[in-house]
């Protein structure tokens, strides 16, 4: 019976890589979640009936539209936008912007395709999409990226709503960015439709605790995977990839929970610090300065940056990839587990290579995928448009209890769904699963749309 499921999948599968051909990453994307839907097909035949999984695999909706600016020199320049309206059975569109120059079409519809599944984990009533551009905001003064974002709003505004699409920050995409595209929005339609953007600053109808929540709930969900294998936290030393929001504060919640981190990392290389990392540096030098992390290691001499090396290869208990898709191969999963690493959660979205991902469920060590562990940043977003819709602004302690919830929930649900399905420990599976059956009955009960 499965085998059938089984082949009717990889059919399932060989189409949609004939459909997006080229789109490497959203084949990655599709292919991970189909090897965990078989059973569910043999539970729910409805779902196969209703053609829900092919109807899952196309998006509603692909925006592609031109961004022209002029930069500080007067040279005019182009730029693509991007907008998938992946699904909205659950809600309006929800997801980030990424703008960074490795940004195309495939990027976008893989990001997308995760954040339908791990908006519906978060158990909040929101839909997924993903948007973006291959303009890259480094190195570009507050003028360029003004411009910039006001050209793509300008195209993009008529997409969205508060009831509609709902777009947020992603890499290269900030409080600053989403100031100007919200500015731009607030213009053109001459509505200050605050629940339209996520991620806003905390004058003009941002929430607390958003800036914080990705790495937070990371750290959260890390934390829920060590209290069923009844591990402190405390005491163990930490590595973090990336540099950005979202391991900035998976730092700082696994410092507050006694967690010893050594080493992050940018696209330059990464800095060792056995001392343990000093975050308050850091955030100076990220957050408002705009510097490379190897400037680190010029400001404490007992630290070393090592350019262009491979973070993985540090011994640690712990590691949370926050830096970007595939930063992590089957190699590094093979030298993590060997030095000792013992758990994996994901800040960033899918980091871990495919390989990477069995050598880790081989192990058997606790391994959070994305798309459950790195959810809190999207709940949040959820819990500032809630804050939007009642004009209301709750404070930090409160939203952050809130998010802890969403967390403890979504491992919950991650965790049962994987026991229920005959995989125990394999959050891969229960996250996939818990998302896609929540998505899938909401589908099946609004009809053929
Ligand atoms: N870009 C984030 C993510 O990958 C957040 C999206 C949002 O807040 O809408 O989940």
């Amino acid at each position: 019976m499965s085998k059938i499921i089984d082949e009717k999948l990889e059919g399932l599968f060989q189409d949609v890589v004939k459909r997006n051909p080229g789109e490497v990453e959203f084949h990655q994307a599709v292919r991970e979640v189909l090897e965990s839907l078989g059973p569910v097909l043999v539970k729910y035949p409805e779902f196969g009936e209703h053609k829900i999984i092919e109807r899952i695999c196309e998006p509603e909706r692909q925006i592609i539209f031109r961004v022209p600016w002029q930069d500080d020199a007067g040279q005019v320049q182009i730029h693509r936008g991007f907008r998938v309206e992946v699904n909205s059975a659950l809600g309006p569109y929800k997801g980030g912007l990424r703008f960074h120059p490795s940004v195309y079409l495939g990027i976008i519809k893989f990001l997308g395709f995760e954040q339908l599944f791990k908006n519906a984990l978060t158990g909040m009533p929101i839909g997924g999409g993903k948007g973006g551009s291959d303009f890259d905001p480094k190195g570009k003064s507050d003028g360029e990226v003004m411009r910039f974002c006001q050209s793509f709003m300008t195209e993009l505004y008529r997409h969205l709503g508060e009831y509609t699409d709902v777009p947020a920050g992603d890499i290269g995409v900030g409080t600053r960015e989403i100031g100007y595209l919200f500015g731009q929005y607030k213009r053109i339609t001459n509505r200050y439709e605050s629940g339209v953007l996520t991620g806003k600053g905390l004058d003009w109808g941002g929430a607390r605790a958003r800036k914080e929540a990705t790495g937070y709930g990371a750290v959260f969900f890390l934390n829920e995977m060590l209290k069923v294998r009844r591990t402190p936290l405390a005491g163990k030393t930490c590595i973090v990839s990336g540099s950005g929001n979202v391991a900035i504060y998976a730092i700082e919640k696994l410092q507050q929970l006694g967690g010893k981190v050594v080493a992050c990392s940018d696209s330059g290389g990464f800095v060792h610090d056995k001392k343990g990392l000093d975050l308050a540096l850091i955030k100076q030098l990220k957050e408002v300065e705009r510097r490379r992390i190897s400037e680190y290691a010029t400001h404490h001499k007992r630290a070393h940056y090592v350019a262009k090396g491979n973070l993985w290869e540090i011994p640690c208990d712990v590691a949370l990839p926050c830096a970007t898709q595939n930063e992590l191969t089957g190699k590094d999963a093979t030298t993590l587990v060997k030095n000792g690493c013992r758990a994996v959660a994901e800040g960033a979205n899918m980091p871990t290579t495919p390989e990477g991902v069995r050598v880790f469920l081989k192990a058997g060590i606790a391994y959070g995928p994305g798309k459950a562990a790195n959810a809190g940043g999207v709940a949040t977003s959820a819990l500032e448009m809630q804050q939007n819709a009642s004009r209301d602004a709750w404070d930090f302690e409160f939203t952050e209890q809130k998010l802890a919830g969403i967390m403890k929930g979504i491992h919950q649900r991650c965790y049962e769904t994987a026991e229920e399905f005959g995989t125990p420990g394999n959050y891969v599976n229960g996250a996939n699963i818990a998302g896609f059956i929540k998505v899938a009955k909401a589908m099946v009960a609004l009809g053929l749309i």
